[in-house]
């Protein structure tokens, strides 16, 4: 488009004899009013487009660019968002515009609307993800325990880098051996750190140990519970 664009402005320049060049590169630089990327006083900018496109600047408001004023009788405008350069069917109608096109094109419109959508989906959401978390601790307890502690032992880095495969499979085995054991025996059982985590014990299959939650408890007065 920029290059039909260049063509256009040369052929007017060139007939009326104004230093196409400057201009041509002036208009292609859209990020800036031209008269700053010529490096020449204003007036003399606007003199210099007033000759070149007296017919096309005729009925410009005085305080749109010229560059976006140009822009818009091509039937481009410039996306305040990706900056891009695209045709106006690119872009919403807005009728308090002077162009009646929206600020911002249909893509990033979409991309918009996305975010405000996915935001208040995780809003409207939240309760129902926190029941859902309620429900599987409740129904999974073994695994929200065996993750509990394997959080609390990373945080305290207390699983060691060499730990095997096997190894956590074991771990994950001991808490729902616990779970089941209070399960068949009606009375709940958790699973406990000999050496406890938070005095620099591990977070490994020798150090683990499945108590009653009484016995758990009696010990965790002077140590820790899970
Ligand atoms: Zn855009």
């Amino acid at each position: 488009m920029i290059n039909n664009f260049k063509n256009y402005l040369r052929s007017k320049i060139i007939n009326n004899k104004v230093d196409k060049e400057y201009l041509v590169e002036g208009l292609s630089q859209f990020d800036k009013p031209i008269y700053q990327v010529l490096n020449i006083p204003v007036q003399r900018c606007s003199e210099l487009m007033k000759r070149a496109f007296r017919k096309e600047l005729k009925n410009k408001p005085r305080n749109v660019p010229v560059n976006i004023w140009f822009l818009i009788q091509f039937g481009y405008k410039k996306c305040y968002k990706c900056n891009n350069i695209l045709q106006l069917d690119k872009f919403h109608n807005r009728k308090d515009r002077w162009h009646n096109k929206n600020d911002n094109c249909l893509d990033c419109e979409k991309n918009r609307d996305r975010i405000e959508y996915y935001t208040e989906y995780n809003q409207n959401h939240k309760e129902k993800r926190r029941k859902y978390a309620r429900q599987y601790q409740k129904d999974n307890p073994d695994k929200f325990n065996a993750n509990n502690a394997k959080r609390r032992a990373n945080k305290l880095q207390a699983t060691p880098n060499c730990i095997t495969k096997q190894q956590l499979i074991e771990i994950e085995d001991i808490y729902w051996q616990a779970k089941e054991t209070g399960r068949i025996l009606g009375e709940p059982f958790h699973v406990d750190h000999i050496h406890p985590l938070s005095k620099g014990g591990l977070h490994v299959p020798w150090n683990l140990q499945i108590l009653t939650a009484t016995e758990n408890l009696k010990k965790s007065n002077k140590l820790e519970v899970i």
